[in-house]
């Protein structure tokens, strides 16, 4: 199994392998880039088929989260955690508070929020033996309602400001009233996305693979319901896929009919190349690190004592950001995912030596 010369290894700063046989623990923390601030990303737990699924899950997702937290201006760098192993079947807590001690041994370099796999009783089993873990700690939102840590209203809240920002650039209104839009994927985030759109005045299409969170959205929020085959071809203006990931591709993009894509779901692009293929089509990517970032904002604000008005400014800072990405897409020719990339890596690389501030926060929290 290669490292250094690994195909996404892309000068990763460290890699730890753990291992504890008492407890079965196996597991790998990457941490790409601490320019920013310490590096803050998911401790996900999946069985891998072999440690080299494990090793590239790994280094892939932690590279993003460099780019995510540098392009939504957190004092934070990018990693990731992997436990190798099904969490339905391994998952013990002597095995967590075992990951909780290794994670205390790396000093804070890295910080482990929850991932699938994991959950938030998850980290706190962790959080025995170490600050070290995220996420976890009951605060005040960004709109001023209690949170017990989950994210996910506050990362449909940034889909919504930043789907917005994509609206007034592609089709020059800020006005959502009649707004045509199809939701794939009605979970945490895509239903409160949707809310937020209804509330907007927005006209939606739904689909969920599971029937009751799609017939939710028909009840509550006057909703049509769409097929599989076409949620993401209907003749709308915009498309959020909410579900998963890897949805624009060869045979979707050709067919697609909406001019905006603006969603929560990660690694929306099959292939790097698909960013060029829908700027090609005139279709409006917001990057989906980009415009996903509400929930690493809402982590990392959880333990600084910051007002519900400062979390919401910085979330709405999405769709500043994205208003420079598409800006700086039409002006160069650019697709918008490889502007959002060079935007990241400038925003990460022009900082290095700061942000202990997390770190003293972190410890003050204690
Ligand atoms: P979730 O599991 O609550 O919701 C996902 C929904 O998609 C579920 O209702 C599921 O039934 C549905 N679904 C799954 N496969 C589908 C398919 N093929 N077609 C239609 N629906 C399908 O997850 P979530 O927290 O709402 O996250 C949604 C997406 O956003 C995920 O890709 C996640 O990685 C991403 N994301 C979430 C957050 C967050 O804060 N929760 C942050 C950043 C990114």
């Amino acid at each position: 199994m290669n490292v250094f010369s690994h195909p996404e290894f892309d000068n990763h700063e460290h890699l730890s392998f753990f291992c504890d046989p008492e407890t079965g623990l196996k597991a790998i923390v990457a941490i790409h880039n601490t320019s920013r601030g310490p590096a803050l990303g998911g401790c996900r737990m999946f069985p891998y088929v072999s440690d080299e699924e494990a090793l590239r899950d790994v280094l892939r997702l932690s590279r993003g989260m460099t780019y995510k937290s540098a392009l939504a201006n957190l004092d934070l760098g990018g990693g990731k955690s992997v436990i190798l192993g099904d969490p339905r079947e391994q998952k013990t807590e002597a095995l967590l508070e075992a990951m909780g001690k290794h994670l205390e041994g790396l000093g804070g370099q890295y910080i482990a929020a929850e991932d699938s796999g994991t959950s938030v009783p998850d980290l706190k089993v962790m959080g025995r033996h170490t600050k070290h873990v995220a996420g976890i700690i009951e605060h005040t939102a960004f709109d001023g309602q209690p949170s017990n840590g989950d994210p996910s209203p506050t990362t449909a809240y940034g889909v919504f400001v930043g789907l917005k920002a994509a609206v007034k650039h592609k089709l020059g209104r800020e006005d959502l009233t009649g707004l045509k839009v199809a939701v794939q994927g009605i979970g945490n985030v895509g239903y409160r996305v949707a809310q937020h759109l209804k509330d907007a005045g927005a006209e939606l299409w739904v689909y969920d693979i599971h029937p009751k969170n799609m017939q939710r959205a028909v009840d509550e929020l006057g909703a049509h319901a769409a097929s599989a085959e076409d949620i993401l071809f209907l003749p709308v203006d915009v498309i959020a896929p909410c579900a998963m990931g890897a949805i624009l591709d060869d045979n979707s993009i050709p067919l697609l009919k909406a001019t905006v894509i603006a969603g929560a779901a990660n690694n929306l692009l099959q292939r790097p190349d698909h960013d060029q293929a829908l700027k090609d089509r005139g279709i409006l990517y917001a990057p989906d690190f980009a415009i996903n970032a509400g929930g690493i904002i809402d982590v990392f604000y959880e333990r600084t004592g910051a007002s519900p008005e400062e979390v919401r400014a910085h979330v709405e800072g999405i769709g500043q950001t994205l208003a420079e990405i598409f800006t700086r897409s039409d002006s160069s020719g650019t697709p918008t995912g490889a502007v959002a990339n060079t935007l990241a890596e400038e925003r990460f690389r022009k900082r290095t030596g700061v942000a202990e501030t997390f770190h003293e926060q972190l410890a003050g929290s204690q």
